[in-house]
């Protein structure tokens, strides 16, 4: 405790506690930081002679604290925040705990402060030292709360630097909060502002427009808007709620895609699905379960279209998993992967799956565009008589600068805007007899005359159909051009997504 303060400590105490203050309120507004005295304040308040015979039950709501940091409220509390993380059934050993509390407390907190100031002849260094060794209720909360829910839950409270990614927020209300929140901010300058809002949007207080009105506030012109001291209440606040949350964790790997008929992700239109399942759906329902996850994001370096198969080591992925409950997860998840290849035959993840760290996410997104990416197309032409021979020269073209203008086919969800991009090699040449018999459903009736196989790696973000149909001389230049003839796509596949991954 500050020395100016420690002279005057008595009386000051002697003030809060005739406000109405409750006990732990009393010994945070005084600057009291030992865990002992918070614990059980009667018997150090008793020792110091602060406290008379009368006053040591303490069961009036507090007007600043509103109850949270009274004995009821507090063994309520923490029984249902240690109920709430044991239910959820989450395998971290640890958590963090937060507090939402009515925004009132801040009202009448500055409120009491003011009465303090009209109420005692104080030294002007003394009450600023009030004001900086003023502990918080957050704060006085944890210290009692923290140890508690730990010996109940059996898991490891963090505070102070080091936080756990297991979040138990523990909600308070009061039913004074909005009455006098909203009274506030009608009366102050931000009224007009405020009523707009409101009518628009229903936007109701929040700690941060009252928190910011109130450092525009003079001490005389909160007196206008505001009682001093504050008004006591009837009732004690409650807890709402306790949300309990596990920051997202994240699995990747690559993954095939065996199917010329699947979408990447479910794909409706009108609420209605239009494939019956997805990549997304066959790779990450299985993981999700895994984890026990609330939902989940889907991540991939690029996306192929509905009928066009990825194959060879496959393309990276990775599954962001929302309030995962499991996250001690093993290094090895070949049984997952088991699970997930034998579910269906339609994706098949390749290799193995990982728990990925934030600087391997950052190089899915930054592969997305930067990378190269092989494909395998099989083409169809309209002979002349020239035509073998430019096919063949297709074999000595490196580095070829093509212009894309968007594709007609996604004009609906990209800008429209001519991008170059760099088609490094292609490789052409007739299809054998095992391929075709592989390209069979996507060649069907067209017989295997005028057919070849052009294998191009390009730059990541090319489009390769378009590249290979020119899609109405909207890319220059392409297969057409070069060939100096009608050709077409038949069937597409990739066969390299050039990352290092996971
Ligand atoms: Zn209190």
């Amino acid at each position: 405790m500050a020395c100016t303060v420690a002279g005057n400590e008595r009386e000051i105490f002697r003030f809060f506690k005739k406000a109405g203050c409750c006990l732990r309120c009393c010994l945070r507004f005084i600057g009291s930081r030992n865990a002992e005295f918070y614990e059980d304040p009667v018997s150090y308040l008793q020792k110091l002679k602060y406290l008379d015979e009368a006053e040591v039950v303490d069961n009036i709501p507090c007007i600043v604290c509103l109850g949270i940091l009274q004995n009821n409220l507090l063994e309520v509390a923490i029984q249902k925040a240690s109920e709430e993380i044991i239910a959820g059934n989450y395998d971290c050993d640890t958590f963090t705990l937060a507090l939402t509390i009515p925004v009132t407390t801040i009202l009448r907190e500055r409120s009491l402060q003011i009465y303090l100031g009209q109420s005692l002849t104080l030294p002007p260094d003394v009450f600023l030292d009030l004001k900086l060794h003023t502990q918080s209720v957050k704060e006085v909360w944890k210290i009692f709360s923290v140890p508690k829910i730990e010996e109940l839950t059996k898991k490891i409270g963090e505070s102070g630097r080091t936080f756990s990614p297991f979040l138990v927020d523990v909600l308070f209300s009061h039913s004074c909060d909005e009455e006098e929140c909203v009274s506030l901010l009608q009366k102050c300058n931000t009224a007009r502002q405020f009523k707009a809002r409101r009518r628009n949007a229903d936007v109701n207080y929040s700690r941060k427009n009252v928190e910011s009105t109130l450092e525009t506030l003079s001490d005389e012109q909160f007196e206008k808007h505001s009682p001093i001291p504050p008004k006591s209440v009837e009732s004690f606040a409650s807890v709402d709620k306790v949300i309990c949350a596990h920051s997202s964790i994240y699995i990747g790997g690559r993954y095939k895609k065996m199917s010329r008929n699947l979408c990447q992700t479910p794909w409706l239109i009108n609420g209605e699905k239009k494939c019956e399942t997805s990549v997304q759906e066959l790779l990450c329902d299985s993981i999700v379960k895994y984890v026990k996850a609330d939902s989940m994001k889907f991540l991939s370096s690029g996306r192929e279209d509905v009928d066009v198969r990825t194959l060879n080591e496959g393309r990276p992925f990775a599954v962001e998993l929302v309030n995962p409950r499991v996250t001690k997860i093993p290094d090895d998840l070949r049984e997952l992967v088991l699970e997930i290849n034998e579910s269906t035959e339609d994706v098949k993840v390749t290799n193995s799956l990982k728990v990925l760290s934030k600087l391997d996410l950052k190089k899915l997104k930054e592969g997305e565009n930067e990378k190269t990416k092989n494909y395998r197309a099989l083409c169809i032409y309209k002979p002349k008589p020239d035509t073998l021979n430019l096919i063949q020269g297709l074999n000595d073209m490196t580095k070829l600068k093509i212009v894309q203008k968007t594709p007609m086919r996604v004009l609906h969800r990209r800008p429209l805007v001519p991008r170059v991009r760099i088609v490094h090699s292609m490789r052409a040449r007739l299809p054998t007899p095992e391929e075709l018999k592989n390209f069979s459903g996507a060649i069907n009736n067209l017989g295997i005359n005028n057919i070849f196989i052009l294998d191009v790696k390009t730059q990541a973000g090319t489009y390769v159909k378009e590249f290979v149909h020119g899609d109405f001389g909207r890319t220059v230049p392409s297969l057409c051009d070069l060939l100096q003839t009608d050709v077409d796509i038949i069937a597409l596949d990739v066969t390299g997504i050039n990352l290092n991954w996971p």
